[in-house]
């Protein structure tokens, strides 16, 4: 027998996650955000079950809208930091591709290129995220410049909300509204949502929505917000037992004796381990499943193995499955108990897992 630990990837699952970000977009169009190789859920995979469905693919860098090309995607491709590099204007040509354009720096590398066909441009403005974008004086100027440029085809302008995870901040009302104001007299397409945009700011959708999380079937509102049910989580990371002991009161389990047995406690040992990608940061109580029963991690990950409760599981083997997260864990409830986000859960799981694909098509 091989080592049973593996992820999961429902793409039935996948496929409901994008029409329920379709419904609530309405005639918007939709960028499945794929960067971080489908926040870890295999990108090839994921972005041929959603050809067809969605608008357009979100990535972080040439590389990886390559990958997708070479794997026969010839869909719409967006390069959400843009370029880091004049040169890579070449293979945008390429391979096709759209591309943010975030601040003067690229806006001057756009104006350089020669490229064989118009180069598609999502204007960026920083509304309030602070992160990338152009300031709101400089908008309209840089606009202007790039429409009025031979080499550039379409331009839609985009701006990305730094707290839409709060349904109850006011920050994002203003960023809204600031993004209305400079680009208010635009004939122009706007995207600004991302999930937490569309799942929690109607006023938010626009004419292009890039949701990401919500298609891999987490909220980033919480499992407390409705469109937590309304969701299929994706990836399930499952291990199994490979070891079951029992221990008295007073004894501790694992590497620095994290937990100690306050009762007669049977311990379940499992084959998947922070180098899996399960955080190591995981507090005792953190949820896993096995055979379907909730339970809690208890002890300190280790890097090959976990250790949780079966004093409840009495009926529970060697062999048997434990979910680390999935339908019957949710991630966002493991990632709250390692102080982190299903995001970095995702993303975190390492190449050693190998992912499983499932699909009832
Ligand atoms: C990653 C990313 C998204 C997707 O965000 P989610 O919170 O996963 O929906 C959308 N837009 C931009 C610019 C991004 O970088």
């Amino acid at each position: 027998m091989s080592r049973p630990t593996r992820a999961r990837i429902d793409l039935d699952a996948l496929r409901h996650n994008l029409r329920h970000a379709k419904a609530l977009a309405g005639t918007a169009r939709v960028v499945a955000v794929v960067k971080a190789n489908a926040y870890g859920h295999g990108v090839v995979p994921v972005a041929r079950a959603l050809v067809g469905q969605a608008d357009a693919f979100g990535v972080a860098c040439v590389e990886e809208a390559a990958e997708l090309r070479e794997s026969g995607i010839s869909d719409p491709i967006l390069l959400l930091e843009g370029v880091f590099a004049p040169d890579e204007i070449r293979l945008v040509d390429q391979l096709g591709l759209s591309m943010v354009v975030h601040c003067r720096e690229q806006l001057e590398w756009v104006r350089a290129a020669r490229p064989a066909r118009p180069l598609n441009c999502w204007l960026k403005l920083d509304s309030g995220m602070h992160r990338l974008g152009l300031t709101p004086e400089a908008l309209v100027p840089a606009y202007r410049a790039l429409t009025a440029l031979p080499q550039v085809g379409e331009v839609v302008l985009m701006t990305h909300l730094a707290r839409a995870d709060e349904p109850d901040q006011p920050y994002t009302s203003r960023q809204l509204a600031l993004f209305g104001a400079v680009c208010g007299g635009l004939k122009v397409q706007r995207s600004l949502a991302s999930s937490a945009g569309l799942l929690a700011w109607p006023d938010a959708v626009g004419d292009w929505v890039r949701p990401g999380i919500m298609l891999y079937g987490a909220t980033p509102l919480g499992d407390g917000h409705p469109s937590a049910a309304r969701l299929r989580p994706v990836m399930t990371l499952e291990s199994a037992l490979i070891a079951v002991r029992d221990l008295a009161p007073g004894e501790p389990i694992g590497y620095g004796g994290r937990f100690v047995c306050a009762r007669p406690t049977r311990v379940g040992v499992v084959a998947a381990g922070y180098a899996d990608g399960y955080p190591r940061h995981a507090r005792d109580g953190t949820p896993a499943a096995v055979n379907g029963h909730l339970t809690r991690l208890i002890g300190r990950v280790s890097m090959d193995m976990l250790t949780v409760d079966l004093t409840e599981v009495p009926q529970a083997r060697v062999g048997d499955s434990v979910e680390l997260w999935g339908a019957r864990v949710s991630a966002n409830a493991v990632a709250a108990a390692a102080d982190t986000i299903s995001y970095q859960l995702f993303t975190g799981v390492t190449s050693r897992v190998p992912r499983v694909y499932e699909a009832i098509l």
